[in-house]
């Protein structure tokens, strides 16, 4: 087990550092994601390669855009959330409290299948990824050293030495959901500011970051609301980390209408008149155009997704708009169709 400095002792109590919940663990107790105990006086890992779901997906589904283009990452998920979203789309696994439906998977496995089945590299997702966080130490180590890239949908709420470790260990990929902002009443316990802090810690460290806002009806898309969101994206990150506008639907227990495609195309309007984002893309709504990406420069269109699937590739070398020569950022290579 590898939680060195990532755990503070206290009498009986153990305080895990792996995620700024920082839960107080009582002898015998599980922290709030129900996947670290203090056993003994131990901080121990239970959720440790407790695997649910592993399927090879495409990247842009995650989505990542501008990382690996066209590749397939094989996909993989435990059980266990720290935030517990009421509108959770994947609740099932988020809000189970046993790892009844997990295999045990090593690190070797899931790297074997994963070349096995031909992908380009591994992604945690599907739960947060947090509640894995000392296997994909151990998986994201050894995914490195067989040429596989690593990353993770997450909601970016790890401490920020737990977040070094992990880049260190080769996780490069960070597809980080902004869930609201200081004046939301949902979620209230969570410090939104800190995953601004992380996702600009993750570039710091020379890992490519996309941030993906799920916009709910009445809950995170008033207006004092989105434009903390942008205005944070633009003042910590900057104008060239992209920005995926999603479209909610109803789902566990948030019973609220989908987010009207309207509200979702004028939050992009703001995000790029307003705030300069260059790269904002809307989501879930099935749409080619508002899943293109445009030269920021001069308009032209550069590359065109369809389905989660790179339909056309036009940029030059280096990732230059043929236009214009205006470089765009691109993390890692386009698998070619
Ligand atoms: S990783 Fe889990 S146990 Fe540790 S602080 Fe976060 S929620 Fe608590
Ligand atoms: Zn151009």
């Amino acid at each position: 087990m590898r939680f060195e400095n990532l755990c503070e002792k206290y009498n009986e109590t153990i305080k895990c550092l792996v995620c700024e919940r920082r839960c107080s663990i009582k002898e015998g107790k599980k922290g709030i994601c129900r996947n670290y105990i203090n056993l003994e006086g131990k901080l121990v890992h239970i959720g440790y390669g407790k695997i649910s779901t592993v399927e090879s997906r495409p990247i842009e589904i995650k989505p990542f855009f501008h990382y690996y283009p066209n590749s397939t990452a094989l996909t993989f998920s435990g059980f266990g959330c720290n935030f517990y979203c009421p509108w959770c789309q994947n609740y099932h696994l988020s809000f189970s409290k046993l790892p009844e439906n997990t295999r045990e998977t090593p690190p070797e496995e899931l790297v074997d299948l994963a070349l096995r089945s031909r992908n380009d590299g591994l992604c945690a997702s599907f739960n947060e990824p947090t509640t894995l966080y000392t296997y994909l130490l151990d998986t994201f180590e050894l995914a490195g050293r067989r040429g596989l890239y690593s990353c993770l949908v997450t909601n970016g709420y790890f401490t920020t030495k737990a977040l070094r470790r992990l880049i260190e260990s080769g996780a490069s990929g960070f597809s980080i959901d902004i869930k609201g902002c200081p004046k939301m009443k949902v979620l209230s316990t969570v410090d939104h500011r800190k995953v601004f802090r992380n996702a600009k810690e993750a570039l710091n460290l020379g890992a490519h970051v996309e941030m993906v806002y799920l916009t709910i009806t009445s809950t995170n898309n008033f207006e004092e609301c989105y434009h903390w969101i942008f205005n944070m994206h633009s003042k910590i990150l900057g104008e060239d980390v992209p920005l995926h506008i999603n479209r909610y639907y109803p789902m566990n227990y948030w019973k609220e209408p989908p987010t009207a495609v309207k509200k979702l195309l004028k939050l992009k309007e703001i995000a790029q008149k307003e705030y300069n984002l260059n790269y904002v893309y809307v989501g879930n709504i099935g749409s080619v155009k508002h899943e293109t990406t445009y030269c920021p420069t001069c308009g032209e269109k550069l590359v065109i997704r369809s389905e989660y699937r790179v339909l056309k590739w036009n940029l030059e070398k280096d990732n230059r708009c043929p236009r214009c020569s205006q470089k765009i950022p691109i993390y890692g290579n386009i698998t070619r169709f």
